[in-house]
């Protein structure tokens, strides 16, 4: 399972990618650990969202393009070419 969360007392949504019959597991910023949790807790849409973790968000585009490839269409290529994967090539 796979998607956004907001855990404990952190402003921003982590990016979150558990291995089939795991119930935990650390965000892709490396920063968060979440534990016992369920595909109804994780939002796996709004990739673009200016609540989500900026390095999650990096993450997610540079190692897993699949997952924002719908969000890429519906955001149009502008949003997808711009911050988010200029900041990675640098
Ligand atoms: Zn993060």
């Amino acid at each position: 399972m796979r998607g956004w969360a907001f855990i404990g007392n952190s402003r921003k949504a982590h990016y979150f990618i558990i291995p089939e019959g795991k119930t935990g597991g650390m965000s892709l910023c490396n920063g968060w650990m979440l534990l016992g949790t369920s595909q109804d807790y994780l939002e796996d849409e709004a990739h673009f969202s200016s609540d989500n973790c900026k390095k999650c968000n990096r993450m997610l585009v540079r190692d897993h393009p699949e997952i924002i490839e719908k969000d890429k269409e519906e955001y149009g290529k502008s949003t997808y070419d711009g911050s988010v994967t200029k900041e990675i090539e640098k």
